[in-house]
């Protein structure tokens, strides 16, 4: 067919996956975007990338979630990238907002603190709300309760790559059940208690863990953490990590202690502390074939180097976050797991 080769206006043009194949077998998986409406233009050129690097051959769901109703020229730029569903969804008050508990006077003061302190985000409120909707409710928004994996993309992220496979399926096959990019420190100031409120919480609740070793050395108590978090603006994962009553637990008792916002506890410490209470590391896989950028470190794949093939752009610096000593990807990479079974009392 030679319909590529001239100009037509949209409505002339087969929908793309039609010229791929049209009888993909697809996981039960979405492409989940939480965004705010002034974030339109950043991410149209995300979503631009993501479907010509991978989605329009697959034809994934997106849902977008906003805790403000998107706008009518949010909703019709967006979905006009893609022939794939989008569906643009409210977060209800219970997911985003103050849990009665917290003592909002003390929060603003911890706040106000960690500003003059010049910590990323430290005296946001509505970061706050972000990093606990995305640790303990986004699988939960009625949204996305019928999909078992997901894909998390932000505004402003970049795709190198070309993705000739379906990673969902990937993943079920090879019984991983989470994916990352890019890992690397957190900023300490942020979760000064973190650490320790996990171990008390393992401890607890008489968990067995193996990957937790990796993220610490509990003898030495909170400067034992290495900080290290698989970054969680790239995600691609199983919805059951969260569903069930382990992380619920471990969730639950995190938020009642109120640090999400007395300190500014992100997303990605607490997903990735929580793979360590959980899972282990044969069930984590890295996705060095996909490039990948969010703000400034990159994910690079270099098409020669690496052997894979698969038409590469690196960032036009060729800046790789994986060898800088603010990753931890070669410790990761390094680490062997059977080494280090660890019971409760630690009994090293
Ligand atoms: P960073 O990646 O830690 O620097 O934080 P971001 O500002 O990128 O926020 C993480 C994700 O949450 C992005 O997808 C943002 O679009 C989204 N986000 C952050 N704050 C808000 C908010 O107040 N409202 C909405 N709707 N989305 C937000
Ligand atoms: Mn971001």
């Amino acid at each position: 067919s030679d319909w590529k080769t001239h100009y037509s206006p949209m409505s002339q043009i087969p929908p793309p996956h039609a010229e791929f194949l049209p009888n993909r077998t697809l996981a039960n998986a979405v492409i989940v975007i939480l965004c705010r409406n002034s974030e339109l233009q950043a991410l149209r050129r995300s979503i631009r990338e993501f479907e010509d690097r991978f989605n329009r051959k697959y034809g994934y769901p997106y849902v977008f979630l906003n805790d403000v109703p998107f706008t009518q020229e949010f909703k019709e730029i967006i979905s006009n990238l893609t022939y794939a569903n989008a569906t643009f969804g409210l977060i209800p008050q219970e997911m985003w907002g103050w849990p009665p508990w917290v003592e909002q006077k003390t929060a603003l003061r911890c706040m106000q603190n960690l500003q003059t302190q010049g910590v990323l985000y430290g005296g946001s409120l509505s970061y706050r709300h972000m990093c606990r909707f995305n640790s303990g409710f986004f699988y939960k928004h009625p949204l996305l309760l019928g999909y078992d994996w997901y894909w998390r993309v932000e505004p402003g992220v970049k795709f190198f790559c070309d993705l000739d496979y379906d990673p969902f399926l990937f993943m079920q096959k090879n019984n991983k059940t989470y994916g990352f990019n890019i890992i690397l420190h957190e900023i300490r100031a942020t979760i000064p208690s973190l650490y320790q409120h996990t171990l008390k919480f393992a401890e607890s609740a008489n968990l067995t863990t193996r990957l937790l070793r990796f993220f610490g050395e509990p003898s030495k108590g909170w400067v034992g953490y290495n900080l290290c978090h698989f970054w969680s603006n790239f995600e691609i994962a199983s919805m059951s990590l969260w569903r069930n009553p382990t992380y619920e637990a471990y969730f639950d008792y995190l938020d009642h202690t109120g640090n999400f916002f007395y300190e500014r506890w992100g997303d990605a410490p607490i997903h990735t502390l929580a793979l360590g209470l959980m899972a282990n590391k044969s069930e984590i896989h890295f996705f060095n074939d996909i490039g990948y950028k969010h703000d400034s470190f990159a994910h690079c794949v270099d098409d020669e180097a690496s052997g894979l093939n698969r038409r590469c752009m690196c960032p036009s610096d060729h800046k790789n976050f994986d060898t800088d000593a603010g990753s931890c990807l070669q410790d990761w990479l390094a680490y062997r797991e059977e080494g280090y079974q660890w019971d409760f009392p630690p009994n090293n």
